[in-house]
Order: C-alpha cells, then structure tokens, then sequence
C-alpha cells in the first residue's frame, strides 16, 4: 500500500457530497470513513423512504431535486451500475429530446452530443437512498452514523499555518476524538467547521448575495390506472415574474411542483404555505394544471417551504497560499447555490471528481490545497457568478413590478427586449440554437459559450430584426394569470406589497 493509500480519511456528513465523495475516493482505491449525524436510510424501499427517513441534518431532503447532465455524465460514465439501480428504482432520465418544444420535434434529428444532456430526476429521497445504499456496499467506505462532529482538531505548522488533524463527535452521548490525515468537510450548508476554524484564526472569508426567493413544493401520487398527462405545448416550468413554477416528474407514479415566489411578495409567500391556496395556483398554471388535477392525481404531502436561500463562496486561500491545511471542504459547505438552477449536486459531484484526482497527483499538503481550490475556481466559478448575476436581476425585476411608478429606461427596455424577442424565440425555433444553449444550462459548457460563437449570434440577431410579428409562432404560449388577476383569485390584496414598499 502507498504512503497516500494508507492515509486516514475521515468524510464529514454523508449527505449528497459526502456520498459523491466517498464513492471518488473508493474508486481510486482509497480506505475512508464518512461521520454521519442521522440514521441510515429504512432498508425496505423508495416509498418508505420518502415516508419515514429521518434527516434532521438536510432541511430540503424533501424538496423537488434533479441532477443537471453534468451530474447524470459522472454517474453514467464512472458508475455504470449504480445507474441502473437508480433507474431499477424508478428514477427517470429526461433526455434533450424530450423537453424540445412541441413545434421542433419533427424537424429533429439525434446527434451524438445529445446523449450529454439527460438530465436524471426522482424523489430526493430516492436518489440519495440508493445512492447511500450503494456507497455502503463499498468494502473500502465506513459509515458512522448517529455520530455528530461537534469540533475541529488542529495544530499550527512552522510557519503558523493551521493544520486539521481530525474532528471531536458525539455519539450516544460519549465523544471521541477521531484523527485523521485528511478531513472532508461535506456537513452541508450549515456546516460549522470553517466558523470553528476561523475562531483559531483561519482568516476563511466568504461572498454571499440572497437568492431572493423561497421555495414551495408539494408531492403528488398519480391515481391507479392514470397516465402522466401528455406534454402540451405548455412547457412545465416557467417564469411569471411573482411566481416561478417547475414540475419534477419523479419515481414510482410520483411527482412534485414547486413554486419560487420573491421574497418581496410578502402576501403570497405567507398564503402559499396553505395547501388550498398552493393547489389553486397550480389550478390557475396551464403547464401544470391538469398534473394536480383530483382526476389524475392525489397529494401526498404538506407544503414544504424553504427560506434564507442564499448563494455563497468561501475563499479558502489567499494570494494562493492555503488558509488550512489537510482540509476539503466540499458542496454547500464551501459553495451554496440558488436550488432554482438544480445545480447544487453538480457543483458537489464536479468538486469530488476533481479532489480524488488531486489527491492522488500529489502528497504536498499545500499543493493539494491549492490545486483543490484552484479546481472549484476553473470548473464552477462562471457557473456561480452568470447566476449570482442573473438573481440579482431578477430580484430588481420583482421590486420593480410591485412600483406602479416604475418606468423603465431604455437600457433596460432593450435587455428585456433581446431576451424576450430575440433569445427566447430564436431558440424555440432552431434545435442547434437550443442544444448549444441546453449545453451551458446542463453546465456541460461554460455560461453564455453559445453566445460566443459568431453563427449563433447571427441567428438571434436576424429573429430579433424579424419583429414580433413574424416571429408569433415562436414566442411560448401563456404560461398564467397576470400578477393581479391570480392573487385577486386567491383572495389576497395584489396592492397591500407596493402599499408596504411605499410606506418603507
Ligand atoms: C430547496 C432546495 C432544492 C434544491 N434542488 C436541487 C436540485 O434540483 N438539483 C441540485 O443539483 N441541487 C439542488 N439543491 C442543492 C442541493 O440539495 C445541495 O447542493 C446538496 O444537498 C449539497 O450536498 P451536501 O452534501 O453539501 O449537503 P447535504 O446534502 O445537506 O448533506 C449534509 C450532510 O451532512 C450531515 N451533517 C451536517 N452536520 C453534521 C455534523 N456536525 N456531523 C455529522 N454530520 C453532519 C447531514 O446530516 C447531511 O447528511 C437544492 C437545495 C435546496 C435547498
């Protein structure tokens, strides 16, 4: 065995990153031990495990999830059979043909790269349930479950750099030290090793902007004997402005819808939480309506909300050099992302592929650090910022529709205009315009590649100069009510926000 090969790993949580984690570093032959808070899934199935797995240490364990083709690659490519377990299990891949608008499905035509942008859909609880189920068949990857890291061990090299050396956890009430030569931080968003760290000094600073939203899902049963509706030409996610809605079909005749409403929409943020009023917003969606319908399906599960979602990066080096050593935090715990753009489990998977690497290229503690961060800036930083970008956007939109004094200038007229006019039509209507555009969204490219090539901007370009009205069979259909109309539906004051903001 390699001095490297022999080195003591200690994983901490063994949630989504923590699992991607462990798996990496089996694959390459590595001996590690993930610490894990909560119980191990219920053995028995998919369904029990949606009911009963208890997670105090995942808040959105039971919101809508999917993995983004970057993450289905991985997977399919490194573990072949674990795809098919989670396939066995009812998971459902969703390739890029299946979600082409319904106006360019017969001028399709397959080509090799679409393969790539699958995207892999189910329960979270499913896929974590089989993924869990998987890692702990492993013969080279420990779980310890019930045991809480409560503290961070460390010592101060030469030159006053702090080292980890391993963590203090609690289990039945007795705590124990358990050391290690590397530590995997992947405790998740709430994870309070690096503030432990930085209480010695580690000097870990951090961006953070709000997501500016909150998150609602529902899950729903299709009835015995019922199909999934047919896809209209409705899409099944959208954009209203005060309310953003998705459909997540998922495994074994589940589904779920979830509903991001702006933080600034105080009345329906409040309201959306009653059961009644969630299902009568998706009774007032055409993409999703027929979905929740009494005739197809039934509920089968409360509102969930979530809140404080906030998009973060901590900075782990300075100038280069490491702010610790030995340590690897990885998923929310170093980056956290908008769940609107699915891409927190890619971030995580993309960010183990890459350690298991560096760890192996290297023994240089501070070269491994290095390289590790260096790896998290390449492959996800323009990932991070086009969405930190675009929710800081959204979020001036949402303020701006609750003013009834606001008029926009011209810039903003015009980038309204080009993504509503000229984007957005030109990719409805040509399947290469959207498969490069699809590239960059699955983060299979980086954000905005399709627009940088000459041929692509030409064709949004010549739909933009065409004019509304020959490009009327492009636009999407209505995706809804207007802001008014539904909340006046539902019973709620569409002025008591605007009358809020003005009085602030
Ligand atoms: C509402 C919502 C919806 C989302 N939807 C998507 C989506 O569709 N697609 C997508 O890719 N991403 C999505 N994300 C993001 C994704 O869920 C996260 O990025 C992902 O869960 C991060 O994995 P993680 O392992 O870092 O954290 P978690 O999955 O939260 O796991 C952390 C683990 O650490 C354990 N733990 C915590 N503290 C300790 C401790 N002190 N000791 C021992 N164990 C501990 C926990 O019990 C848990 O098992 C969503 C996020 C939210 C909030």
């Amino acid at each position: 065995m390699s001095a490297a090969e022999s080195e003591r790993i200690l994983v901490v949580g063994g949630g989504i990153a923590g699992l991607w984690t462990a798996l990496e570093l089996a694959r390459k032959g590595r001996e590690l031990t993930v610490l894990e808070r909560d119980p191990p899934p219920p053995e028995a199935s998919a369904d029990e495990a949606f009911k009963s797995w208890e997670r105090k240490g995942v808040g959105h364990l039971r919101h809508s999830h999917a993995f983004l083709a970057r993450l289905h690659i991985l997977i399919r490519d490194h573990y072949p059979d674990l795809m098919r377990e989670l396939l066995d299990a009812g998971c459902r891949e969703i390739g890029f043909s299946d979600n082409l608008p319904i106006a360019l499905k017969d001028r399709y035509k397959a080509v090799p790269g679409d393969k790539d942008m699958t995207i892999l859909t189910s329960r979270r609880t499913t896929l974590e349930y089989i993924l869990r189920r998987y890692a702990g068949r492993q013969q080279n990857i420990r779980f310890e479950t019930g045991t809480l890291v409560r503290d961070v061990l460390t010592e101060k090299t030469a030159d006053g750099t702090l080292r980890v050396t391993g963590v203090k956890a609690e289990r039945n009430g007795e705590t124990k030290d358990w050391l290690a030569d590397i530590v995997i931080d992947a405790a998740g968003k709430n994870s309070q090793i690096i503030d432990w760290l930085n209480e010695r000094g580690a000097g870990i600073t951090e961006e953070a902007e709000r997501a500016g939203i909150l998150y609602f899902t529902r899950h729903y049963r299709l009835r015995d004997g019922v199909d999934e509706p047919a896809r209209t030409k409705v899409p099944g996610a959208g954009d209203l402005g005060f309310i953003k809605y998705g459909l997540f079909p998922a495994d074994n005749g589940c589904f779920s819808i979830t509903l991001a409403v702006p933080e600034i929409e105080m009345e329906l943020r409040r309201a959306i939480v009653r059961p009644e009023t969630f299902d009568a917003i998706c009774a007032q969606l055409p993409g999703i309506a027929q979905w929740t319908s009494g005739e197809t399906s039934d509920p089968v599960s409360r509102v969930f909300g979530m809140g404080e979602l906030i998009s973060r990066w901590r900075h782990m080096t300075k100038d280069g050099s490491p702010r610790v050593l030995n340590f690897f935090p990885i998923g929310d715990s170093v980056i956290r992302t908008n769940p609107l753009y699915g891409r927190g489990c890619s971030f995580a998977g993309v960010a183990a592929e890459g350690l298991a690497e560096i760890l192996d290229r290297t023994n240089d503690m501070r070269e491994r650090a290095r390289l590790y961060h260096a790896c998290l800036a390449k492959e996800l930083r323009q990932h991070y910022d086009d969405m930190v970008k675009q929710d800081l956007a959204a979020a001036k939109r949402a303020r701006n529709a609750l003013d009834p004094d606001y008029k926009p200038g011209v810039k903003a007229r015009l980038i309204k205009s080009f993504a509503e006019d000229a984007i957005l039509p030109a990719i409805r209507g040509d399947v290469e315009l959207l498969r490069a555009f699809m590239r960059s969204f699955h983060m299979v490219d980086p954000p905005n590649t399709w627009l940088r090539d000459p041929r692509n901007v030409s064709k949004v370009l010549t739909t933009w100069a065409r004019g509304k009205k020959r490009n009327a069979d492009l636009y999407p259909p209505k995706l809804g009510p207007g802001r008014r109309e539904m909340l006046t539906s539902l019973g709620l004051s569409p002025t008591a926000d605007s009358e809020r903001l003005k009085s602030a």
